[in-house]
């Protein structure tokens, strides 16, 4: 980092870069026990309100929204899921959380999740700067890190803290400060992504609907009354442009069509993305004075729904530990974090990962192997035992307190 002088400086325990879920759930989460911090993000808070992403929040993270006081707008505004429908070949099958697992899990999109968090730290005084640029990080391995940005208006400004979290997403300046030699990166890229859309049409079922049908997969997701999420199967390289209202019709009616006579309810197409996915974790997710949490240390593929959910696991813990190693507990408390985020992070890979493979058709898998992957899906929606072990990954994990 470059010594230049700086227009101002600030001190606080814990500086957050990116002030996604992530990183506002950790500020939030620090203010209530009494730590300050300070979070920055290059984006504003209006770019990232607008953004689709993740739709299903476990339980849980529904919980921990409304009790540690963020807001309870998820009990009135979100849908509680008690199950999801899997269509397999034409056919439904319900996989009913309730009955098989006890468990639920809540339809609240991900720019709710964002805005009642951002709501939250400007209520109770919380200090986040949205819409900087060139964020410098330095001093990771000492006790006295430095996080430098400029402000939207031009200035340069410095925030010095014990720690400095790296909440900034799946391309991570944060977790390049690692040392080549001293971090490992696993993953894999899938040879194929989601093409998602934004449609103004009434919902066309209660719940999530998971299709594989001969045609490829699809997945009919909700947001409100009038605006429905919706994913196909496509090529990475697939162009949004080439594909014209009633091509997206044709194709999502294909995927999800069966013998109960099953439609879509249709409308204008408001949005299209072509979204690429890969499966991505980054260990150690500490360094020195360096934490990582959320995509920043790890991604997964979206068909599980486990994306912003793991992102939330890893803060809630680190918050945890954060103020216990503030608090004087120190190393002690640092080391925590690490195993008990990556327990999660791992079951949650190998969930995303199978249910990725269950349910999509890999270009050029052989009609063997494709056989094999509809026996499988046929052992998971046919069987109580298939089901109940859905149910479960789907619905996510206990936290564990210590
Ligand atoms: C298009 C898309 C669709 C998705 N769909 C689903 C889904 O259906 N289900 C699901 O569970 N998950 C889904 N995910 C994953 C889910 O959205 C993420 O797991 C979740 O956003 C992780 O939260 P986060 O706070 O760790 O990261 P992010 O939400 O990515 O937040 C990171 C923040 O850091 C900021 N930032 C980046 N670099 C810097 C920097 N140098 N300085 C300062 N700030 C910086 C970014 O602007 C961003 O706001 C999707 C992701 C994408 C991209």
């Amino acid at each position: 980092m470059a010594d230049a002088p700086v227009d101002s400086i600030v001190s606080v325990p814990v500086a957050i870069v990116g002030a996604g879920p992530a990183g506002l759930m950790l500020a939030h989460l620090l203010g209530r026990a009494g730590v300050e911090s300070v979070a920055v993000d290059t984006r504003t808070r209006h770019e990232i309100e607008t953004t689709q992403r993740a739709g299903i929040l476990e339980a849980d993270v529904a919980r921990d929204l409304v009790e540690t006081g963020v807001s309870d707008r998820v009990l009135r505004e979100g849908h509680e899921h008690e199950g999801i429908e899997v269509r397999s070949a034409g056919r439904p099958y319900r996989v009913d959380f309730k009955e098989l697992v006890g468990a639920s899990t809540w339809l609240y999109p991900q720019t709710d999740v964002f805005a009642d968090l951002a709501d939250a730290r400007a209520r109770d005084g919380g200090t986040v700067h949205f819409g900087i640029r060139d964020t410098e990080v330095a001093g990771v391995t000492t006790d006295a890190p430095r996080v430098r940005y400029t402000a939207p208006d031009g200035g340069r400004h410095e925030i010095r803290a014990r720690f400095v979290v790296g909440a900034d997403g799946s391309r991570s300046m944060c977790r390049d400060l690692v040392p080549e030699d001293r971090r490992t990166r696993y993953g894999k890229e899938y040879p194929f992504a989601w093409f998602g859309v934004l449609a103004e049409a009434p919902p066309s079922a209660p719940e999530l609907v998971y299709a594989r049908s001969e045609h490829g997969f699809a997945l009919i997701s909700q947001r409100t009354e009038s605006v429905q999420r919706m994913y196909f199967q496509c090529s990475p390289d697939e162009s949004p442009d080439a594909w014209p209202d009633d091509r997206i019709w044709e194709t999502l009616q294909a995927r999800v069509a069966g013998e109960d006579g099953f439609r879509l309810k249709e409308g204008p197409i408001t949005e299209r993305t072509v979204l690429r996915f890969r499966s991505f974790v980054q260990e150690p997710m500490r360094w020195g004075s360096l934490l990582l949490a959320g995509d920043a240390a790890h991604t997964v593929p979206p068909t599980g729904a486990r994306g912003l959910n793991l992102a939330l696991h890893d803060v809630k813990v680190l918050a945890g530990v954060l103020v216990r190693a503030l608090a004087g507990a120190g190393e002690a408390a640092l080391e925590e974090y690490q195993p008990r985020a990556l327990q999660r992070v791992w079951r949650a890979q190998n969930f995303s990962s199978w249910m990725t493979g269950l349910l999509h058709t890999a270009p050029g898998a052989s009609a063997f192997d494709l056989r094999l992957r509809l026996g499988e899906l046929d052992n998971v929606v046919g069987t109580r035992a298939g089901r109940a072990y859905l149910a479960e990954q789907y619905t996510g994990w206990p936290t564990r307190e210590h």
